[in-house]
């Protein structure tokens, strides 16, 4: 990640604003990608994300503002002049090609041999471990292996840019896990800038060195994941962003949280606050309670199941406890301070 802050911008957005119609898409954009970054336009569906991908690539055209490419306006580039591809959700691959064909296609466009397009194409193939199906056609093939020749046609460009809009959002979850894990070796292996749209957090965490947090055609928090979750700058953040108890201007996450038998001593530097279990949802790897705290807050508890089961069990609803934390966890919205 330090290495990351040293590199330069690659991706520069300035006061980009746009419309549809009479609809504000984005508000007033400034934005910078730097070099070899996987970063990630994390938002709600509307928030703006695609619009942001489509002004990037040129597809679309902003209203007001500037776009950088390496440092340059591209205001006047087209889109195959832009030193970008995009990856959609949906493919598009060409039915009647073989995937060898569907990956040379934008080669062979640009006028290169054959011979040397199918090469590249093979390496790309091999790139995203499908090297033995360069013959078949896409309906021979499962969406996952699908979504890699798309990724391959993508890469074999040598983009400077790669943008992902969605692209594992047709995936199953375990397939979509398997191809995380890829996308980011691919990422890291080629050392080409992802510029990578989701709205599921957990994806967004797992895979970005930064993240944009999108709202409403506007920019909530830009930041590493740690950034994002343990320092969020709004409510809207601390929402969007793993899951969260508020109490007053403070926040604080349910896996910071210990319950404790009813009378067990507490250390210093913690807080203690004295409440009832209302509910407990065993979840396999963790344990989900809601807790009333006789203060009359509502506190959600995540406890992982790393002790003897009999420990968890102990905790069904009515019973009373301690809800325990270290003073440092709970966290001032928007400051980096904590709660005195
Ligand atoms: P996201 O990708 O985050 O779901 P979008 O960038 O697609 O969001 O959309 C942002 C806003 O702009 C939404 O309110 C959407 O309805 C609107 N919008 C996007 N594209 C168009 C379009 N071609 N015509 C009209 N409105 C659009
Ligand atoms: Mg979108």
């Amino acid at each position: 990640m330090d290495v990351k802050t040293a590199t330069p911008p690659i991706v520069q957005l300035e006061g980009v604003a746009k419309a549809y119609g009479g609809a504000v898409a984005l508000a007033q954009l400034d934005l910078e990608v730097r070099t070899g970054e996987f970063f990630t336009l994390l938002g709600p569906s509307g928030s703006g994300k695609t619009t942001t991908l489509r002004l990037i690539a040129g597809f679309e055209r902003p209203d007001r503002g500037r776009i950088l490419l390496d440092g340059a306006d591209v205001a006047s580039l087209p889109p195959f002049a832009r030193a970008v591809n995009t990856v959609f959700q949906d493919y598009a691959l060409f039915p009647h090609l073989t995937l060898i064909e569907n990956v040379a296609y934008g080669l062979r466009a640009k006028k290169m041999p054959k011979a040397q397009a199918h090469a590249e194409a093979e390496k790309a193939l091999a790139a995203v471990k499908l090297a033995a199906y360069g013959s078949r056609k896409p309906a021979q093939l499962s969406g996952g292996q699908r979504q890699r020749v798309a990724l391959a046609r993508a890469m074999v460009n040598k983009p400077r840019v790669l943008l992902l809009d969605e692209p594992l959002g047709a995936l199953d979850l375990k397939l979509r896990h398997q191809m995380q894990a890829e996308l980011k070796r691919l990422q890291h292996d080629t050392g080409i800038t992802f510029i990578y749209v989701t709205h599921d957090q957990d994806e967004a965490l797992s895979m970005s060195d930064r993240i944009a947090v999108f709202s409403q055609g506007r920019i909530e928090q830009v930041g590493t994941p740690f950034d994002l979750y343990e320092r969020p700058a709004s409510e809207f953040v601390a929402d969007f962003v793993g899951s969260s108890n508020l109490l007053g201007r403070a926040l604080l996450r349910p896996e910071k949280i210990r319950l404790l038998p009813a009378d067990a001593p507490v250390a210093a530097g913690e807080v203690a606050r004295p409440g009832v279990v209302r509910e407990a949802i065993y979840l396999g790897a963790v344990t989900r309670y809601q807790v009333a705290l006789d203060d009359g807050s509502e506190l959600a508890v995540m406890e992982a199941n790393t002790v003897p089961l009999s420990d968890h069990l102990r905790l069904g609803s009515g019973s009373r406890i301690l809800a325990v934390w270290p003073q440092s966890a709970a966290m001032t919205i928007g400051n980096q301070g904590e709660i005195p």
